[in-house]
């Protein structure tokens, strides 16, 4: 009988269902998106509960079309999941109720915590342990400025009830439902709370201890135990809806499952998700690297016992960028609009728009800055601002590779792209343009859902589906798109030494 695994992928805008056959192809998908939540500017918040039923919606959704073309659900041999990763909720253990929203990882309102933060002794030595700067990025931030703002958070931890956990941690937990207490999270996911030990994918009680007060120790808290992204009884089964008894045997965060459904397991090999954010993962095997040069350190996923790591660039703005000149400026109501109307124009006319909406991440981590345009003049189209916006990615994505081609003293072959905005092949020419000088040509597979097919890789090693990392060998290699650059180095050049002038310029607006 033909084997099936599914995959819930919960992205930031949308959650997904899809179900993949041993080919890795896609055989059935339901996806829908639910309220994005901004009260106040740099907030940006999700319902938690929402989140749980739009996963329902989305499988019950695929399986209606499953079981349409003729597919029996015993033929499902596991469920993934990957997740959007740093979104933090909170909630009461004896209750199971969420006590906020779900503070998105975009969410900058913790800046006066974090500056706090960095005053403490120890601040410098945090990077070793965890693999990623201070910043308002990690959860940590976020859970505490629950603990400080929220009274029901307080009580909460004053009762000893508090239960802090990323959304996998929070899906897990709700799938299962509460009476199970099933409450763990996988190590990628860990990875970015900065309470875990980047060499030993443990909870690090210094790490735990730094982040308390005089007000809150952490240690009362409770927190996800950490199990492998791959495993057949650590996260249960779903206990209600159409797949109800269905063992949830993997998980991964969002980037690094992209990098698995990209089949990226050998060190050295790379891809960036233009998501609603942009994710660059470079492979560096078996031993962390931290970073000198403004990325992050990573777990890439840990099936066996044996994690493999990455080195990481995230970008807070990629598709967001589009959905804020749809949404915000009218520009148009589907992001392929924006690409057409950046398509519009031959060039960006002069225009630099440095999209630091949350301030900028990897490798500049500037927070005292927001987003700005330069060059306006009366020549100044709209198809000019879309464009400046799908450059800011790719200037970005070009910084990020500079510093991991410094910190890993290699330069990068290829570089494979997924997500939403990949889907824009001039976005994905000027990107291959802007690397000119490098050289490095854009991959793009024909399936795209590749953050979905890493969380049924993870479920399907688990669930014996597949046994080893050869027989993925052949699954999506057909059709695949490279990019490559057809501008002189010396122009895209100088279009990055512009971006980097205006990135110096946006420095300190908010200071
Ligand atoms: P996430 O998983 O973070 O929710 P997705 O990978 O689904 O994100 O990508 C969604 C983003 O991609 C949206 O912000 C959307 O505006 C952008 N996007 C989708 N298609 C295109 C396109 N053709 N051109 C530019 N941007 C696009």
């Amino acid at each position: 009988m033909a084997e099936f695994i599914g995959s819930i992928d919960q992205g930031t805008t949308s959650s997904r269902f899809l179900i993949f056959n041993k080919a890795g192809e896609p055989v059935a998908s339901h996806q829908e998106e639910f309220s994005q939540i901004y009260p106040q500017p740099g907030w940006h918040e999700h319902d938690p509960e929402e989140i749980v039923s739009s996963v329902h919606n989305c499988i019950e959704g695929a399986i209606e079309t499953f079981k349409k073309d003729g597919n029996s659900i015993d033929s499902i041999k596991a469920i993934g999941i990957t997740n959007q990763r740093e979104t933090t909720v909170v909630w009461d253990i004896e209750s199971g109720e969420a006590l906020y929203n779900a503070i998105v990882w975009t969410d900058t309102r913790s800046q006066a915590i974090v500056k706090e933060l960095k005053s403490r002794k120890g601040a410098d030595e945090l990077m070793q342990k965890c693999g990623l700067p201070l910043s308002t990025y990690p959860s940590v931030t976020k859970l505490l400025w629950l603990l400080k703002n929220e009274p029901k958070v307080k009580e909460a931890y004053k009762k000893g009830t508090l239960a802090f956990g990323t959304i996998d941690a929070w899906l897990v937990y709700k799938l299962n439902g509460h009476e199970k207490r099933v409450f763990v999270s996988d190590p990628t996911n860990a990875s970015r709370t900065m309470f875990m030990d980047i060499h030993t994918l443990k909870y690090n009680p210094e790490l735990i201890a730094f982040f308390g007060d005089d007000e809150f120790d952490l240690s009362n808290i409770h927190m996800p135990e950490i199990v492998k992204s791959s495993c057949e009884k650590a996260y249960g089964t779903i206990a209600s809806g159409v797949l109800s008894g269905f063992k949830l045997a993997g998980c991964l965060g969002d980037q690094s499952a992209a990098l698995v459904g990209q089949k990226g397991f050998d060190a050295g090999s790379a891809k960036n998700t233009y998501g609603t954010g942009s994710f660059i993962l470079y492979n560096t095997g078996s031993k962390p690297v931290i970073s000198t040069h403004g990325l992050l350190t990573t777990v890439a996923y840990d099936f066996d016992g044996t994690p493999s790591y990455a080195l990481e660039g995230s970008i807070a703005v990629a598709g967001s960028g589009v959905k804020f000149l749809m949404n915000n400026l009218g520009f148009s109501f589907d992001s392929s609009k924006i690409t057409e109307l950046a398509g519009t124009v031959e060039n960006n006319g002069g225009l630099v728009f440095v999209t630091a909406f949350s301030g900028l991440f990897a490798p500049y981590w500037i927070t005292d800055t927001q987003g700005t345009i330069f060059g306006i003049t009366q020549h100044t189209q709209r198809g000019h601002i879309a464009r400046a916006t799908l450059e800011a990615v790719c200037y970005q994505t070009k910084a990020v590779l500079d510093a991991m081609e410094k910190d890993s003293g290699h330069p990068l072959q290829e570089l494979k792209v997924d997500g939403g905005m990949s889907n824009s092949e001039l976005c994905m020419q000027i990107q291959a343009d802007i690397l000119a000088e490098n050289k490095i040509p854009i991959v793009r597979p024909k399936m795209r859902e590749t953050t979905a097919l890493g969380a049924a890789i993870a479920a399907g090693f688990a669930a014996g589906v597949w046994k080893n990392f050869d027989e993925l060998k052949e699954i999506n290699t057909s059709g695949q798109t490279v990019f490559e650059a057809k501008m002189d180095p010396k122009d895209s050049t100088k279009m990055v030494k512009r971006w980097e002038r205006a990135v110096n310029m946006c420095r300190g607006w908010l200071a």
